[in-house]
């Protein structure tokens, strides 16, 4: 037995952090840590913390990785976006799938790397994939409006990402198997983000991050929980282009959203 126990676990974490970081480097979105016999509590509750009011189920292929990176200590500004420049290198090169074929650029998504708040649409348009950046068309500017005029927040605040980093042909929604592709992708730039919230627009988007076929009906207007951060589901902004009265029904999602991680709401746009 080693006479410093501190010192054992900081030698402990210091070696867990490298494999990690040589992990995202390599591409590698999944790694499976072998948990405690004993240890039966939802990873971040405390033992006599109550049961989670909302039933935990980990996303496929992310979890393990996600919890890993969580329970390493916190990348550094400069070592997050080096992991995100490294998955959009893999992004634009990509052949996954064949959403390939069909696009101008690639659209892995951008943003501040120490973004508290991620938000998820489910692909680029026609302007995001000639620009390759995401949510540029009216559709995005309707989010930047949300972003600044609603949440008071610079869109360089927030990280905004797809779940397919490649148009669909004619905006359709992505296929299953596309989206199983791409998905990897998400996860990675999730765990480099670390966000306390993740915003998620549309079904699409919603149904990839909660692994849900659920309607947004159902999903809109409730608070869910996954691997320690919050999910708010609310409605994609090209909806709300073609239903504007629903805009009421997003800015109450993201006012709970706002609650959620203790940001201030805006006195102006309240109610
Ligand atoms: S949509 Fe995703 S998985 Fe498919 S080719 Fe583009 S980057 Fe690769």
């Amino acid at each position: 037995m080693k006479e410093d126990p501190r010192a054992e676990a900081l030698e402990l974490i210091a070696a867990i952090r490298m494999r990690l970081m040589n992990a995202v480097e390599a591409g590698i979105d999944a790694i499976r840590i072998e948990a405690p016999k004993t240890a039966t509590a939802p990873r971040g509750a405390s033992p006599a913390s109550p049961p989670s009011p909302a039933p935990e189920r980990p996303p496929q292929g992310s979890g393990l990785f996600d919890a890993a990176a969580k329970a390493a200590p916190a990348l550094s500004t400069g070592e997050k976006a080096a992991a995100l420049e490294a998955i959009a290198a893999e992004v634009r090169a990509c052949t996954k799938c064949r959403l390939h074929k069909g696009r101008t650029n690639a659209v892995p998504g951008e943003g501040n790397p120490d973004a508290r708040i991620l938000f998820i649409g489910e692909g680029p348009g026609e302007n995001e994939d000639l620009q390759g950046r995401p949510f540029v068309g009216r559709a995005g500017e309707l989010l930047t409006k949300i972003v600044e005029g609603g949440m008071g927040l610079k869109r360089e605040a927030v990280f905004i990402a797809n779940v397919v980093k490649c148009r669909p042909p004619e905006n359709r929604v992505p296929l299953p198997d596309e989206a199983a592709a791409c998905l990897p992708y998400l996860h990675r730039q999730i765990a480099a983000v670390n966000p306390e919230l993740i915003v998620t627009l549309g079904r699409p988007a919603t149904g990839a991050i909660l692994e849900t076929d659920e309607p947004m009906g159902k999903l809109r207007g409730k608070v869910f929980h996954r691997e320690g951060r919050t999910v708010v589901p609310t409605y994609h902004p090209a909806y709300l282009l073609r239903n504007p009265p629903a805009k009421r029904e997003v800015w109450e999602d993201i006012q709970v959203a706002m609650r959620e991680i203790g940001l201030p709401i805006p006195d102006r746009r309240r109610g």
